[in-house]
């Protein structure tokens, strides 16, 4: 049984029945046709195999990227394989300028539209035309329009309807010629007439100091989303607690960053068995060597509990948590 601790940045020691790369869609509907039971993955950095996967894992490879320009934009369709900061850092180089918030979040390009990914005040979404994929049952291939993704905060149509129904294998970017600057988050207000150079430097070495690297200690990035809550409720909680952060969201109500609900109730640095809160950045669980599945589901729940007693807020995880028959739900 092929192991899968090298294939999800996890580490879990998980195995599957088998483990097949593909390249192009013929492929993987060969192979995905052939299988009960399959899982597609990218670079496993949002996936956690919590125990041995009874199926086919199936390893998107399929790459390439194509550049044409328009009057007012470049465009590019990538390959879904390829990997997402190796794709930001060659836009930067090109002088395809506005990703650079997006640097070092590991995975593919194809998973990036999937939650919609964003870091440091910019969402991917925002930069995405359209996305190309196949129906998995039927072969047929299709392109999406971004306003029918419907992207909202790390979602979109692909964790609903389309979830594990479809190998999305391009995705058609447009890059504004004209820049604008995103520095309004944390570190990055402090620069002054950021470069887009300057702006990818400073999201790199601030994300290497405050995010454990994968490589290193094993960990899957935020383990839960912010919470979004009405206004009454943030309201509730604000009564007690006078310093909760919150931001106004797009889509009404108001989010609270699940790290500071979760640091209130010192789970900070805390661990079960062989997983950790991580002690800078209480929304990373990380896995310190030894850790087992069961203990990551513990750990989990205990937070989801605890933060559900005292603030009336039910944490959602971010990460894919995959069982014996595949998406599991805590
Ligand atoms: C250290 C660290 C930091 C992170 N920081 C951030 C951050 O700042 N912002 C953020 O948004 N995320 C962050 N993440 C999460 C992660 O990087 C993203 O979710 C990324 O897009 C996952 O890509 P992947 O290829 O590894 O996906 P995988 O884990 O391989 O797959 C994720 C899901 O997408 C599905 N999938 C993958 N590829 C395809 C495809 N081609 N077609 C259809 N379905 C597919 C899989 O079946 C699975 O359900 C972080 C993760 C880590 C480990």
């Amino acid at each position: 049984m092929p192991a899968l601790s090298h294939y999800h940045t996890f580490h879990l020691p998980a195995q599957c029945q088998a483990l097949e790369s593909f390249h192009d869609i013929k492929t993987a509907l060969l192979l995905s046709q052939a299988c009960d039971r399959f899982y597609l993955l990218g670079e496993g950095s949002n996936t956690i195999f919590i125990e041995d996967f009874n199926g086919t894992v199936l390893r998107n490879r399929i790459t390439g990227i194509a550049a044409s320009e328009t009057g007012q934009s470049i465009q590019l369709r990538v390959g879904a394989g390829e990997n997402w900061h190796q794709f930001v850092t060659y836009a930067l180089e090109h002088g395809y300028h506005g990703m650079e918030n997006l640097a070092l979040i590991p995975g593919s390009v194809g998973a990036s539209p999937i939650q919609n990914i964003g870091a440091y005040g910019v969402e991917v979404a925002h930069f995405i035309e359209s996305v190309e994929y196949i129906e998995l049952r039927t072969g047929a291939s299709k392109t999406l329009p971004a306003q029918a993704c419907r992207f909202g905060y790390r979602d979109s149509i692909f964790k609903h309807e389309l979830a594990g129904k479809v190998l999305i294998t391009h995705v058609n970017f447009s890059i504004p010629k004209a820049y604008t600057p995103v520095t309004s988050y944390g570190e990055l207000a402090a620069l002054t007439q950021p470069t887009p150079q300057h702006i990818y430097d400073e999201v790199i070495r601030v994300r290497q100091q405050k995010l454990p690297d994968p490589h290193v200690l094993g960990n899957a990035g935020s383990f839960f989303k912010n919470p979004v809550v009405s206004q009454a409720t943030f309201d509730a909680i604000a009564a007690r607690y006078s310093q909760v952060p919150g931001y106004p969201n797009d889509e009404n109500g108001v989010k609270i960053p699940a790290a500071w609900l979760i640091d209130q109730l010192g789970f900070k640095g805390q661990q079960l068995g062989g997983v950790r809160c991580h002690p800078t950045q209480p929304l990373v669980l990380t896995n310190t060597g030894m850790a087992t599945g069961q203990q990551v589901i513990s750990l989990a729940k205990n937070i989801i509990n605890a933060v559900s007693q005292e603030f009336g807020v039910v944490l959602e995880p971010e990460v894919r948590l995959v069982g014996r028959e595949g998406l599991i739900s805590l």
